[in-house]
């Protein structure tokens, strides 16, 4: 007697298209975030400071060095 094995074709994977038109926005949207996090990153302290502490040079310290900006 031998064995069967039941092996169910898998589902067709159909890839679904984006059009540019409704992607643009959040793209253009996800590219000002990044950018707000390299400010908040790399530039916010001193004369371009939006804060005026040290809260968020602090706060962001370690990543600075990580990434390589210059800081002391
Ligand atoms: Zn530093």
């Amino acid at each position: 007697m031998q064995a069967t094995l039941h092996h169910p074709a898998a589902p067709a994977v159909v890839p679904v298209s984006i059009p540019l038109g409704e992607l643009l926005p959040w793209a253009i949207f996800g590219g000002m975030l990044m950018l707000l996090a390299i400010y908040f990153v790399g530039v916010e302290e001193g004369a371009a400071a939006i804060f005026n502490t040290m809260y968020v040079h602090e706060f962001v310290h370690d990543g600075r060095h990580l990434l390589g900006f210059p800081c002391h």
